[in-house]
């Protein structure tokens, strides 16, 4: 345990190519412990012979925020297995620190709750976001206040309490993209907060361009198997600090095994994001000529999401994919679609909903490693007008309408 923790490197900056540091980063001591796999540890609690040396320990946590020296005492502090994932994605994003959570939500909540701790409970928020990161902000369940404007309307948005900015980049589900400098220098002082969920740290390192933290569901591209949900956040050290210590508190904590995975998960990404991404650029492509579409949304940093407006019933093609996966979340390596007027966007009103791009005929897909001809063919039978479907005899006219 003293050995990982003191052989972890905490603020490594990169200087090795993106795709050496996700095979190896968070690694880096394995080979001296004589390993290879890194270790999961599911400890909950560690033992001491020393009750004071603990209660030294726990102060000092508790006033810095800072990750303990050797054992964690408890896990709701800190684990060695998660924190191999916070420092590769760290040094993915080029932070000098990430903190771990249950899943993006619990990372967001974390988030504003440590700026609002800080008596900055005022949040400017650009539409559109994830469908729940908008309600959380929207709904006031942690006090929060927000401001929605556009990337023009933020430095006239700011207040003395203004604790934060947030924008998706490209945003889920138009993918409606931001110019992140532009938006950072309007911030001022006021940390800007990327979600960077959808480009990954492969396509897009948000800290290069001027933003404070960056977001991720780790439960999509950093996973990748939709096997797994987390949530993390990149940032400086000293806000990390205040994020270890609302998780101390509010106890989303990442499972060690989800840990494990997630690092896992990030030696594959970059192979993963530009393979889907191949494929979703091509189908951006064809669907943009098919005379059955209406409106193409890719966006020009690229990914492996693709989101498009049908002039028919989106319902329709939803309960007549066969190969891709009818399913909300993303960034697995099978592809999913979904209605996001129905089901990820469904808790946003309606007006805000629409007002933000996310209109009842749009559809979003994010593209897996299946033969993208194989993609393309089912995307064409569950375009095609019912009647030819129902002589092909794969679709029982019955079957409810993809909800
Ligand atoms: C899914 C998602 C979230 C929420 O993450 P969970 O892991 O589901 O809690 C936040 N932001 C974006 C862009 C997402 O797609």
């Amino acid at each position: 345990m003293d050995t990982e923790a003191s052989m972890r490197p905490s603020t490594t900056p990169r200087s090795r190519a993106l795709a050496t540091e996700a095979v190896h980063a968070g690694r880096d001591d394995l080979a001296a412990l004589g390993l290879h796999a890194p270790p999961i540890d599911l400890s909950t609690t560690y033992p001491s012979y020393d009750s004071r040396g603990e209660a030294e320990r726990i102060d000092t946590f508790a006033t810095t925020g800072a990750r303990l020296d050797g054992s964690p005492v408890y896990a709701r502090l800190d684990n060695p297995t998660t924190a191999r994932f916070e420092t590769a994605l760290a040094r993915l994003e080029g932070t000098e620190s990430a903190v771990s959570f249950a899943s993006g939500m619990a990372a967001l909540t974390a988030v504003l709750l440590a700026r609002a701790s800080m008596g900055l409970r005022h949040v400017i928020a650009v539409r559109p976001l994830y469908g729940c990161s908008d309600h959380l902000l929207g709904a006031g369940l942690l006090g929060t206040e927000v401001t929605w404007t556009d990337p023009a309307g933020i430095a006239e948005a700011i207040r003395p309490d203004t604790g934060l900015v947030v924008v998706e980049t490209p945003a889920n589900p138009t993918l409606a993209e931001v110019d992140i400098r532009a938006l950072a220098h309007s911030c001022g002082s006021v940390p800007l907060l990327v979600d960077n969920t959808f480009a990954t740290p492969v396509l897009q390192r948000p800290v290069e361009h001027g933003a404070r933290i960056v977001l991720h569901s780790a439960t999509k591209y950093l996973g990748g198997h939709g096997d797994v949900m987390g949530g993390v956040v990149a940032c400086d050290e000293e806000f990390a600090a205040r994020l270890r210590q609302v998780r101390f508190a509010t106890g989303g904590v990442l499972h060690p095994m989800a840990g494990y995975l997630l690092l896992r998960g990030l030696s594959t990404l970059p192979v993963r994001v530009r393979a889907a991404s191949v494929s979703a650029a091509e189908l951006s492509r064809r669907l943009a000529a098919d005379p059955r579409i209406a409106r193409v949304h890719y966006p020009a940093v690229g990914g492996a999401m693709v989101s498009f407006e049908v002039y028919g019933d989106p319902h329709r093609v939803i309960s007549a994919v066969r190969l891709i996966t009818p399913a909300v979340s993303l960034g697995s390596v099978d592809t999913l679609i979904q209605h996001p007027a129905s089901i990820s966007h469904r808790i946003v009103d309606e007006g805000d909903r629409q007002a933000a791009g996310v209109g009842d005929r749009l559809l979003r897909m994010s593209v897996g490693l299946e033969d993208v001809e194989d993609l393309w063919a089912d995307l064409c039978q569950a375009l095609s007008d019912p009647p030819a479907r129902t002589a092909a005899g794969s679709v029982p006219e019955s079957r409810p309408a993809g909800r």
